[in-house]
Parts: structure tokens; C-alpha cells; sequence
């Protein structure tokens, strides 16, 4: 199964864009959700957690992300811990989930495909860009957050510059109608491609 890889920064549109493919008759996996899923009920994953974490990490059954958060942040050898649990148990995940794909190929949405590593295991890569200022625009007034926030969780994530230079193409998400147009001509490509 062809694995086309979506990413983008914060804001930039990711799952906006991942509508129109899935409105395309495209599957689309949305790696964030799934990690999520996979945290909140995978047995082994809950297990590693609390071993590396302490029991602390679920309260009644339930994921005590405030905690987890205050430990990980600013500390990059105890997120590297975590994600060392789950970024392997959502890619086995994700290579079951394939299988039973039956669309021309499948779409693998991740706000950290680079970052994570999980870039490798795609065939073709789709960055989606806009605008700092709009997406900063955009995001403040999705999650109702301020301007630094927004800045903050960027600066944590990999630049543009670094996403485009490890991608196959880019989509430019400003006015809606032209990136469908652009999510239309890529498929048509990649279909034909197979
Ligand atoms: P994140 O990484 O934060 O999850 P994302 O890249 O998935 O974000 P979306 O949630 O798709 O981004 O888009 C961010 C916000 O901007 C949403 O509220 C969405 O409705 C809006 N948006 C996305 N694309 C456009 C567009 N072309 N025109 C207007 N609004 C848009």
C-alpha cells in the first residue's frame, strides 16, 4: 500500500486539507488521535507508561496527561522515554490499520512526521504551508489561546524550510478553493502514478 504522508506546522491546515483527500474516497489516519487512542487504551502502552512514569500517570483508568505533561516538558530525555513507548506501538498500529485499506492509497496525517521519524515509512510527502501570521491567527482563535502560546508550540516543531526540503510537494493553504484545487491535481498524480 502506498503511504502518502501529510504534515505541516502548527495551524498550517493539516486536517483541513486531510478532509479533502478522505472527501477523495482517500483513508486518512490521523496519527495524533491514534497516539492518543493508543495511550488511553492499549494495555501494553498504558503498562510502560506507569512503569516509566509511576502509577501516577492514569488516574481511575484514565490518562493523566497534566501530569505526563509537566514531566516531559522542557525535558527532552523523559519525552524521549515516552515517545519511546508510543511512537513504535502507533507505527505497528498503523501498519495493521493499512492492511485493511482498501482506497489507491492511503494518507497518514502527523503534525510530527519529521520529528518522530515516521517520514520513513512514507512513499510521498505532503507539506502544507500558509503564512505565519495566519496560521497564528488561525490557531488563536481555534483553541481560544494568545499569540506567544501559539509561537511556543512552534517553536518546538521543525521550520517550513526543514519540512519542504524533505518533501515530495507542497500545498499552500491560504484561500480554501485553491488548496482543494492543488489536493485534486496530487491525487489525480498519484493515481495515476500506480
Ligand atoms: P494543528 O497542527 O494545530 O492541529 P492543523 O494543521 O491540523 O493544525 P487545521 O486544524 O486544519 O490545522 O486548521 C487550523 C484552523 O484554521 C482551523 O480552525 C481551520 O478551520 C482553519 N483553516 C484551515 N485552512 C483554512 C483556510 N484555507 N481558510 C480559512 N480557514 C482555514
Amino acid at each position: 500500500m502506498m503511504v502518502v504522508g501529510l504534515t505541516g506546522g502548527i495551524g498550517s491546515g493539516k486536517s483541513t486539507i486531510a478532509k479533502e483527500f478522505a472527501a477523495l474516497g482517500i483513508a486518512v489516519f490521523n496519527s495524533d488521535e491514534q497516539a492518543k487512542a493508543l495511550i488511553a487504551n492499549n494495555a501494553q502502552v498504558k503498562k510502560r507508561i506507569m512503569a516509566a512514569f509511576g502509577e501516577e500517570a492514569y488516574q481511575n483508568e484514565e490518562y493523566n496527561r497534566a501530569y505526563i505533561a509537566q514531566i516531559v516538558f522542557n525535558n527532552s530525555e523523559k519525552l524521549a522515554i515516552l515517545n519511546g513507548i508510543v511512537h513504535p506501538a502507533l507505527a505497528k498500529y498503523f501498519k495493521q490499520w493499512t492492511k485493511k485499506q482498501t482506497s489507491p492509497y492511503v494518507v497518514k496525517e502527523a503534525a510530527i512526521l519529521f520529528e518522530s521519524g515516521s517520514y520513513k515509512d512514507c512513499n510521498y510527502i505532503i507539506t502544507v504551508t500558509g503564512p505565519e501570521e495566519v496560521r497564528i491567527a488561525r490557531v488563536m482563535a481555534r483553541d481560544h489561546c494568545t499569540e506567544a502560546q501559539v509561537r511556543a508550540r512552534m517553536a518546538q516543531q521543525w521550520s517550513d524550510a526543514q519540512r519542504i526540503a524533505l518533501s515530495n510537494t507542497v500545498i499552500e493553504n491560504i484561500d480554501l478553493e485553491s488548496a482543494k484545487e492543488q489536493v485534486k491535481r496530487i491525487h489525480f498524480q498519484l493515481c495515476q502514478s500506480l
